[in-house]
């Protein structure tokens, strides 16, 4: 970066701010995409951390005059490299945006800086006693910033859905320096196009997201956790629609296998609860005293008994359930040192039986190990593709092509949650029509005319 650059981001943010020390800039460079599929980062970067809007949109305008890429950075959690700078280019972090600045129990809306993490604000929202947020991706040191643009999903979307449900106001900076500000504390609005929409799930390429209203809900007083072993695969998919039709939606519905969840059991150094079963559905119910949790378990375990389950297990403890919900989430922790890339691929909910069905025949034709679990009612699975002698196997880019081709033929998407980034650009032809990438390519030019904005990430 010229030191002419660096000068005036200075002026704009002043010299604590600006990070040009190569020791200090690492952790800026690279986010949670496996090593093996991460884009390789360049280090010809600065990283300015400004204080509020008015420096992101100065820095901004800078970056017009000088034909300079920006990156917004949030946490560096994101799972397709979204983040991670491949030319040169000025490292934007949100970190510095990190307030709270309304809690509004009266309309059941938060409103916070993007740069606070899901974990301050679910601390924030906790000590009203009585309203929760709903969404939960996996990490929780992911911003709001981050979550928003890249509509993050997570286990809870079964019965709430994604982020894209919770947004309803937003300040952001367009790439050319202006401000907008969309939606507000109102939960519906058609004063016409829906640009708030637009910006989530742009994964940082069509404007840097500074302030977000959210909606809460009301907090469920009690939950249990259901852990349903079943013979095999078939038998637990086939019981998942029949629990949703019954009306008594689950905060959550995950699927795992026994020889995985044994693996992430151990990986814990703990063990595994069920003693018979291949294939397991994890249900938490929610209600809002015992008797309710009560009556909706027993409705939910009828109908999974009659739909195969064998002997199902209840936890109420909280450290049961804690204990059954840890092992579930560390399947990606045990795996992820032989982890090639995580993928998630989405598919009608019906279908995922099918979709892990026919990822296994894949695995058996290239000799190799492919690990799914995943959110069974949403439809969306994470296929691992694994290492080989500690690095990415040569088919690597050809299998990847294969899972996204049999999701896509199924009626799926080749990614659910975690977005496309960079990781997974090369796949979108695939994937969308040239005309649907004409017309984000289009949407694009009109937000980022001198494409400054997190080039080569997202659209093509
Ligand atoms: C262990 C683990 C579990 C996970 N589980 C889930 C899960 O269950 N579901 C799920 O959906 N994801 C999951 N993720 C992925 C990740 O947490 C999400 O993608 C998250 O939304 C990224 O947020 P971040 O703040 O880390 O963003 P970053 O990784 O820093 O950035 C992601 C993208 O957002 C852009 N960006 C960041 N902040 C802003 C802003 N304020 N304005 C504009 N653009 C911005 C960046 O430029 C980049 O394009 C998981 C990740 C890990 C490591």
């Amino acid at each position: 970066m010229e030191d002419k650059l660096i000068e005036k981001l200075v002026s704009i943010a002043g010299e604590d701010w600006v990070i040009v020390d190569l020791e200090k800039i690492e952790g800026y460079l690279y986010d949670e995409t496996p090593k093996p599929a991460s884009p390789e980062a360049i280090e010809d970067v600065v990283v300015v951390k400004p204080e509020d809007s008015e420096e992101i949109s100065a820095v901004m305008k800078l970056a017009n005059e000088e034909g300079v890429n920006v990156i917004p950075r949030g946490a560096g959690t994101g799972l397709c490299g979204a983040a991670i700078p491949t030319k040169p280019a000025i490292i934007l972090s949100l970190e510095r945006l990190n307030d709270i600045k309304d809690l509004d129990e009266d309309n059941l809306m938060v409103t916070c800086e993007a740069g606070v993490t899901l974990e301050n604000l679910f601390e924030k929202v906790d000590e009203t006693d009585h309203l929760f947020f709903p969404p939960h991706p996996g990490d929780e040191g992911a911003q709001v910033g981050g979550l928003v643009v890249e509509n993050a999903g997570g286990a809870r979307a079964v019965k709430y859905g994604v982020m894209r449900n919770y947004v309803k106001g937003m300040e952001v900076v367009l790439p050319t320096g202006e401000q907008v500000s969309l939606g507000g504390k109102i939960l519906k609005n058609n004063t016409g196009y829906d640009l708030m929409h637009l910006l989530m799930g742009s994964e940082g390429t069509l404007g840097i997201i500074t302030e977000v209203t959210l909606r809460l809900y009301p907090e469920a007083n009690e939950t249990a956790t259901l852990l349903v072993p079943f013979e095999d695969r078939h038998s637990a998919m086939s019981a998942v629609p029949r629990v949703l039709i019954e009306g008594h939606i689950p905060l959550a519905l995950e699927y795992v296998e026994k020889e995985l969840i044994e693996e992430s059991a151990r990986h814990l150094g703990k063990s595994w609860p069920a003693d018979e079963g291949e294939a397991f559905l994890i249900l938490i119910i929610t209600g809002k005293d015992e008797e309710e949790i009560f009556d909706k378990s027993e409705t939910m375990v009828g109908v999974l008994q009659e739909n195969g389950a064998l002997e199902p297990l209840f936890a109420q403890r909280r450290k049961e359930q804690e204990s059954i919900l840890d092992i579930r989430s560390n399947v990606y922790t045990a795996l992820e040192e032989e982890t090639t890339d995580i993928l998630d691929v989405t598919v009608p909910p019906a279908e995922v039986g099918t979709l892990i069905d026919k990822i296994e025949e894949l695995a058996e034709e290239y000799d190799t190990r492919i690990p799914v679990y995943g959110h069974a009612a949403d439809g969306n699975v994470h296929p691992h593709i694994m290492n080989v002698d500690g690095e990415a196997p040569g088919y690597f880019e050809e299998l990847k092509e294969e899972i996204y081709q049999i999701a896509l033929d199924m009626g799926g998407v080749i990614t659910g949650e975690h977005g496309v980034g960079e990781t997974r650009l090369k796949n979108l032809p695939a994937a969308l029509s040239e005309e649907e990438r004409k017309l984000m390519r289009g949407i694009k030019k009109i937000f980022d005319p001198n494409d400054v904005l997190n080039l080569g990430k997202a659209v093509m």
